[in-house]
This record gives structure tokens, C-alpha cells and sequence, in this order.
């Protein structure tokens, strides 16, 4: 009668367990109606923080690059990438035409974990240091002489207020990061001072948001390049916006008419958007509480955490799993990498799945209903995560007409849209989008699905590779002392 029962509270177990992925997979969907929704509030939101400092979750934040590379760009050009994980240091070389890039990277190297809480003296001793090693080395392998000044482009990562191309106060930290003495500091300044006091003689020339690095980059090889997007450890936007459309800069003139406008996107927030009680748990328990709502269910830094608080959820309501493992508890244990390795698993027995449960949260011989389990929690919260960036893509589109819809400002006409549709090229980076098929095809059935048919075709999404350490530099050449202001 031991047997019995113990096999009475097993089925009672996983019917527990079944409920709970019934249940995420309720809280997560994301018809294409809703997604639609989401496009919308996207646009309106845009609209909003356009219009008034404040009047958005939406920063859309002013870059003052009013004109992205044109192909000439000539010359030799450093670029520091201070991204969420990796920092890197590049040397590139621009021959004048579009495809005589060359460049030197040194090995991306992980921010050590001490240096992204400690102080930014400690942190840009650390990074410049790092710059000076790298100068010194690339140049002693260089037969011509450094003659001017040397020029860099910084790309740093976070929200940053502006106040010209190349000066720009930190708004907050985001993605793990906490050097709480940097917040609202002059980012550059910080950065030119630690140059200075070791000596090297080095301008920054360009302080930019990866993702205006990445449009860059992208614009460079396609002009109907006019929006970017990170899919990395935090995910945000950029485009190209009429000068004139922002209205809560008036005056605003540009000999291009045109400007970059870096959404930060990942503190977009709307009411449309499916949030569950592990969101809401995860979000309550992160650094920075009622932030970043939209990048926590989307980016790399998350994925992996709501995956785990599904299975922990899923252990604490049944004993299907026994013994109970106490690496359960442990906040983003999971990475996002494993759990995607986990996602494509093909083999039968799911024997992928079982090691990387057993190596990260010392869990043995997962049954392989578990496994099954576990490998379908990872599909509905990536779909989710790629649908709703899907969607945020399609609301900036919207915004610039080019949705195929008429857009909100653009006048549509009763009857139809008025409006040729053009191509329009998306750039896109970042490894979650490069290195996770799943996300990335979820992704793309999502922009075909919302679009449609007739208008998807025009809207290609091209991968750039490595935009915001190529694309600082570019930058960094056409903001460069030497090139004439006319040229901007
Ligand atoms: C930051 C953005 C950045 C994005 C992608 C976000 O957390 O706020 O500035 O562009 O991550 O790296
Ligand atoms: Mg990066």
C-alpha cells in the first residue's frame, strides 16, 4: 500500500506540473492580435517621448548623429565597446571605400564582476589600461608612425543623456551594472580624464549607444538601413527620425533633416504586453526594480532566469523530483546560452537537456517527461521574448510609415494607404539573435505574420557584424578633428 500511494501522489505530482506549463503558456501567448497591440503602444510611445521630456517610459534619446557614415571615411581609428558582458578595444583601418575595412581586435575579454559595482575611478583606471596595453602593442607592429592625435569612438552600452556627439551624462545603469558614483557623470569625461593620466594621446571623438553603431555600421553597407536593434544581454533600439519630428526639441536643424533617436526601448512598457507572476517575481527581485520592463522578457540576461523560476515553480508544487536541489534557488544560475542549447537539443532521449540540468542546478537523471518539460518552458518563454521584439520592431516601422500601413503622422487616406512601400533594411546584433536559432526564427515568423504578406517581403533584417565596435570607429572618423564640421 506504500506503493500505492506513493504512485497516487505521483500522477497527483505531475498533474500539478502539467498545470504549471499550462498555466505559462496561458500567461505568455501572443496571438498575432495582441501583437498588434503591442506595435501600437510601441508607436504611440515613440510619439510621446518625442514630444516632451518625461511624456514616455520611452527615452528616445537625442544622439546628435545627424548623418551616418557615407563609405569615405579614411584612415586609422580606435573603438572601445563597453557592452553588458565583454569590453573590447579594435583598431580599425578605413581605406576610403566601402569594403577596405581592416581591423585589429584584441580578444574580447570579460568586465571582471568586482569592477561592474566598484567605483568608476576603479573601472576606467581599468578599461584604459586595458587601451593603452592595446595602443602599444598594435603600434609597435605598424610601420608608419602615429602622426595626429589618436581618435576613438566609445561605445557605451546604457542610457545615456547627451549633450553632443561626444559628451553625455549617465541616466542609470541597466544589465548588472551598478558603479552608482557614474550616475549622472559626464561618460566621456570620465573616460578622457583616465586616458590623460596615463598618458596616451587619445581623443574621444564619438560617444555612442551600440545600437547607433550598429545603424552605422549597417547604413554603411545598405542605405535603406534607417533602424537597429540589440538582441544581446539587454536589447534597445535606435532609427532615423525626421529633425523636425521632435517636437520636444524644437528648433532642432540638421543639414540632413534627419537624426538618430536611441529609443532605450528596454523600459518600454505597456499594458498589452503578457506578464506573468514570474515577471513580476523576477522583476521584484532584480536591482532595478520597475525598470526595464520590456527588456526583462526579452533579453539574454533574463531568458534563462524566468526558465528557472518556471522549473523551481514546478518543483515547490509537487514532488515529481526528489531529491529537491537547493542550486534551484539560486538567482540566474541558468544562463541564457544553456537554456538555448537545452531549446535545441535534437537528440532522442534529450541526453543535452539532462547534463545541463544535472551540471547547473545538480539535478541527476531527470526523467525524460521532465526533460520534455523543461525543453517546452524554454519554447514558450523564448517565442514570447521573440514575438514581442518582433512587435517592437513593427511599431517602429510604424512610426516612420513604413509598416505598410500609413503609419499614425503619415496621413493614410481612406480606402488604403497612399504610401509606395519601400525596402527598408533592419539591422540586428547580438548573439542572442546570431547564436539562438529558436529566437531568431520565432522572430522572423512574427514580422512576416504581423505585416502580412504583401508588405513583409519589403522588410528585410540584415545581421551586422560587430556594429558597435566597426561602427564606433566609423564614427569616430566622420566626427573626427580633422574632418571638416560641413561633412557632419
Ligand atoms: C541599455 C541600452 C543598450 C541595450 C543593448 C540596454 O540595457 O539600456 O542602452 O543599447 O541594453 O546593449
Ligand atoms: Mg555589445
Amino acid at each position: 500500500s506504500v506503493m500505492v500511494r506513493r504512485s497516487v501522489r505521483r500522477r497527483r505530482g505531475w498533474r500539478r506540473v502539467v498545470r504549471v506549463l499550462e498555466e505559462l503558456e496561458e500567461g505568455c501567448a501572443t496571438p498575432v492580435g495582441r501583437l498588434r497591440q503591442v506595435v501600437d503602444a510601441m508607436a504611440v510611445e515613440m510619439h510621446a517621448g518625442l514630444a516632451s521630456e518625461g511624456g514616455s517610459k520611452l527615452k528616445m534619446l537625442l544622439t546628435y548623429v545627424h548623418n551616418l557614415p557615407t563609405g569615405n571615411e579614411k584612415g586609422t581609428y580606435y573603438a572601445l565597446d563597453l557592452g553588458g558582458t565583454n569590453f573590447r578595444v579594435l583598431r580599425v583601418q578605413l581605406g576610403g571605400q566601402r569594403s577596405a575595412i581592416i581591423r585589429h581586435d584584441l580578444d574580447r575579454q570579460p568586465i571582471p564582476q568586482n569592477l561592474m559595482t566598484s567605483t568608476s575611478e576603479e573601472l576606467f583606471d581599468f578599461i584604459a589600461t586595458s587601451l593603452k596595453d592595446f595602443v602599444e602593442r598594435e603600434e609597435s607592429f605598424s610601420l608608419t608612425s602615429q602622426q595626429e592625435r589618436r581618435e576613438l569612438g566609445f561605445t557605451f552600452s546604457y542610457p545615456v543623456k547627451q549633450t553632443s556627439t561626444s559628451s553625455g551624462n549617465l541616466i542609470k545603469w541597466t544589465k548588472g551594472f551598478s558603479v552608482e558614483d557614474m550616475v549622472g557623470r559626464d561618460v566621456s569625461e570620465c573616460l578622457q580624464q583616465a586616458i590623460s593620466q596615463k598618458g596616451l594621446d587619445m581623443r574621444v571623438a564619438v560617444l555612442i549607444n551600440d545600437t547607433v553603431g550598429t545603424l552605422a555600421l549597417g547604413h554603411y553597407h545598405d542605405e535603406d538601413t534607417v533602424t537597429a536593434v540589440i538582441f544581446g544581454t539587454g536589447t534597445n533600439a535606435c532609427y532615423l527620425e525626421r529633425a523636425d519630428a521632435i517636437i520636444k526639441c524644437q528648433g532642432l536643424i540638421t543639414t540632413s533633416g534627419s537624426t538618430v533617436v536611441n529609443l532605450e526601448w528596454g523600459n518600454f512598457w505597456s499594458s498589452h504586453l503578457p506578464r506573468t507572476s514570474y515577471d513580476i517575481d523576477l522583476d521584484a527581485d532584480s536591482p532595478n526594480p520597475n525598470d526595464q520592463g520590456f527588456e526583462k522578457m526579452i533579453s539574454g540576461m533574463y531568458l534563462g532566469e524566468i526558465v528557472r523560476r518556471v522549473i523551481l515553480q514546478m518543483m515547490q508544487e509537487s514532488d515529481v523530483l526528489r531529491p529537491f536541489s537547493s542550486k534551484l534557488d539560486v538567482p540566474f544560475i541558468l544562463r541564457t546560452q544553456l537554456m538555448a542549447a537545452m531549446h535545441e537539443d535534437d537528440s532522442p532521449n534529450l541526453s543535452e537537456v539532462a547534463r545541463i540540468l544535472n551540471d547547473t542546478f545538480e539535478i541527476p537523471d531527470v526523467p525524460l517527461n521532465f526533460r520534455k518539460l523543461v525543453v517546452k518552458i524554454c519554447d514558450v518563454v523564448t517565442c514570447r521574448a521573440a514575438r514581442l521584439a518582433a512587435a517592437g520592431i513593427v511599431g517602429i516601422l510604424k512610426k516612420i510609415g513604413r509598416d505598410g500601413s500609413g503609419g499614425i503622422a503619415s496621413g493614410k487616406t481612406k480606402g488604403g494607404s497612399q504610401n509606395k512601400m519601400r525596402r527598408t533594411v533592419v539591422a540586428v546584433e547580438g548573439g542572442l539573435y546570431t547564436n539562438y536559432r529558436m529566437f531568431r526564427e520565432y522572430l522572423n515568423e512574427a514580422m512576416g505574420q504581423i505585416l502580412g504578406e504583401d508588405v513583409a517581403p519589403y522588410v528585410v533584417i540584415r545581421v551586422t557584424e560587430d556594429g558597435s565596435g566597426i561602427g564606433a570607429a566609423l564614427l569616430a572618423a566622420s566626427h573626427s578633428a580633422s574632418s571638416s564640421a560641413l561633412d557632419r
